[in-house]
């Protein structure tokens, strides 16, 4: 009876040490300075704002870098360094489009698509331009006008949607171009112009660009369809329109990849990755006090410590599997780093079991920690326990409806069927508090707690070392949506 309790104390003082030790770790490396002074950095005016084709962003790229080599973590780029490129182009928005429809100027206008072109020729009313409309038309050469959307859908999204079809008849049947006009309300109509009015940043379509095709694709404005109706009742119709200005541009970016071996022979060949994206939307409109730098100390300058946190931390005392760390570059832009990642990753995607991401927009309640996606992967009680160790109470996304789990970089490696959750400090729902600093210039460093940072850090670090150590394997809840994606990425 005796031997019992001794050997049950003894193993349990054992564990109590043990489980202290990983906290003591935590502790050791994670601190309030390092944190204020990376997030400053990251988030200075000087960086204005870390958007993606500006120097600048280059700037923070070369810093998250050599933070990493600071720390020992081993490069794993192209040619020995710490850099993915990410090969990108821009299509800079025309500085002049104008449009006449037999003589009648239409001032709202958004280029779809084209080159700088000057057409002054014959026009042809399509009603929708959908593939009924072209039957016995010839349309060769011409420009054909149409409607927005369908009769049933003639909304944002079904006007959108119905563009691409569109764009592919007109094309199809030898148009020179397609004019829509779309009957889209003012709040729509900004959101759009927002949307494509201004310069686009996307991956490299790999193609040299291709001067001759000169089709071309407007929107114009026509909420209460007055230029559809003048139309339809004239006799012919003539087009004059001129794009002037439009340039595509190829750059380079560059996502930031970071490696550390796992201290277990066997464990060390499977991977977690630790990944965040590090731009931001750079210099937009002033607000109230005039300020015009969208620094993103929220988003994310806070999920690229995290990172470093986990880095500088398993650098130090090594966990049993093995750690890449990703700082993504274009997620502003429509994920571009993350899904140029998992098409060209350094490492084979089937040896990461797990992805740790970390992004928000802001916080909203200081006693948690937001996971989104938090119970549809096993590795979830460790990210609660580790908060709770901290103070802090680990929720899952309080908006599902929202559909973050597929907004931010983690889908990419989700659909490969890697488990995937976004750490993102603690917000109960999207409230005042968020919007004042969501994607607005007032997102600084200074309007940050710092208290509270420290306590977000040690418990994402926590649960990294928790999910990293553990002898099994982190995956899917079972029945979730990419469940069966792992099952196929893993071979299980
Ligand atoms: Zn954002």
């Amino acid at each position: 009876m005796k031997k019992i309790i001794t050997l049950s104390i003894l193993i349990g003082g054992f564990l109590t040490t043990y489980a202290q030790s990983e906290v003591d770790k935590v502790n050791a490396t994670v601190s309030k300075s390092t944190i204020e002074s990376q997030i400053y950095f990251l988030a200075s005016d000087e960086l204005k704002g870390r958007e993606t084709g500006s120097p600048e962003i280059d700037i923070a790229a070369s810093y998250i870098a050599n933070t990493l080599r600071s720390y020992n973590v081993k490069p794993i780029g192209e040619n020995g360094s710490y850099y993915q490129n990410v090969a990108m182009e821009k299509k800079k928005a025309p500085t002049a489009l104008k449009l006449r429809l037999n003589n009648q100027s239409i001032e709202d206008l958004i280029l779809l698509d084209g080159q700088n072109i000057t057409y002054n020729g014959n026009a042809i009313f399509l009603n929708y331009g959908l593939e009924e409309d072209y039957k016995d038309k010839d349309v060769q050469g011409k420009v054909v006008v149409v409607k927005g959307g369908s009769e049933k859908s003639n909304d944002l999204r079904g006007s959108y949607r119905l563009s691409v079809v569109k764009k592919a008849l007109a094309k199809g049947h030898g148009a020179r171009g397609v004019v829509e006009l779309v009957t889209l309300d003012d709040s729509s109509w900004a959101s759009m112009q927002h949307y494509l009015g201004s310069d686009v940043v996307q991956l490299s379509s790999g193609k040299e660009v291709d001067n001759t095709d000169k089709f071309f694709q407007i929107w114009a404005k026509d909420t209460n369809s007055d230029k559809a109706n003048t139309i339809v009742s004239a006799k012919a119709l003539k087009a004059n329109i001129s794009i002037e200005g439009r340039k595509i541009e190829q750059f380079t970016s560059r996502n930031v990849v970071g490696v550390l071996e796992g201290s277990d022979p066997k464990l060390k060949e499977e991977y977690i990755i630790y990944s965040a994206h590090y731009d931001h939307i750079g210099v937009g409109k002033p607000n109230a006090e005039n300020d015009s730098i969208y620094n993103g100390a929220r988003d994310n300058a806070i999920g690229v410590v995290t990172v470093l946190s986990a880095a500088q931390n398993i650098a130090k005392y090594p966990t049993k599997r093995s750690s890449l760390f990703i700082l993504f570059t274009g997620e502003e832009k429509g994920l571009l780093g993350s899904n140029w990642y998992v098409n060209h990753p350094v490492l084979p995607l089937n040896k990461m079991v797990f992805c740790f991401n970390s992004d928000g927009g802001g916080y909203n309640d200081t006693s948690k920690a937001t996971i989104i996606g938090l119970n549809r992967t096993s590795a979830g009680e460790h990210i609660k326990k580790a908060a709770t160790n901290f103070g802090l109470t680990a929720i899952d996304d309080p908006a599902p409806e929202q559909g973050l789990f597929d907004r931010s970089d983690n889908v990419h490696f989700a659909k490969k069927g890697i488990p995937a959750p976004t750490y993102c400090p603690g917000f109960t729902s999207f409230d005042a508090e968020i919007n004042k600093y969501y994607h607005q210039a007032a997102d600084n460093p200074d309007s940050l707690n710092y208290d509270y940072l420290v306590q977000f850090f040690q418990s994402y670090v926590l649960s990294a070392r928790l999910i990293a150590n553990d002898v099994k394997t982190p995956f899917w809840t079972k029945g979730d949506k990419y469940y069966d994606a792992g099952k196929k990425l893993y071979a299980k």
